[in-house]
């Protein structure tokens, strides 16, 4: 059984995005980020901002945490191709609702895969652990 969770030295190498939105790994620019996203206020929520948060989030927490741990894990072994291929495939895989979560992703920055470990994995585990 594949470990599902990616060891330290690969974590280091991850995000494969370049600050200036020029993504490493299928060499486009990506959609740059304008209006500020809700994930990035996430750190800062508690109480009842957070259980809207989370009331209003288009799939269960521990979810969402396992999807971001299935496209780390994907993107270790293959290329995005700047789209949500690997999220596509989890989604699909858990039957889970397909636009909601897209434009939920797209809406935190999660243009393309490695986006959505860019923009939202690291916010996303500082809030809720790694696990
Ligand atoms: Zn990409």
């Amino acid at each position: 059984v594949r470990s599902r969770k990616p060891n330290e030295a690969k974590r280091r190498n991850s995000p494969r995005v370049r600050p200036n939105n020029l993504c490493v790994l299928c060499g486009k620019i990506h959609m740059p980020i304008v209006k500020k996203r809700e994930i990035e206020k996430l750190e800062q929520m508690s109480g009842e901002e957070l259980k809207r948060f989370l009331d209003r989030l288009p799939e269960r927490q521990q979810t969402i945490s396992k999807m971001l741990d299935y496209i780390e894990d994907q993107l270790w072994d293959s290329e995005c191709d700047d789209h949500l291929k690997h999220a596509m495939r989890f989604m699909m895989d858990n039957r889970l609702d397909f636009p909601k979560l897209t434009s939920w992703l797209n809406q935190n920055g999660g243009y393309c895969d490695c986006k959505v470990l860019e923009q939202i994995a690291p916010l996303w585990r500082v809030k809720f652990g790694d696990d």
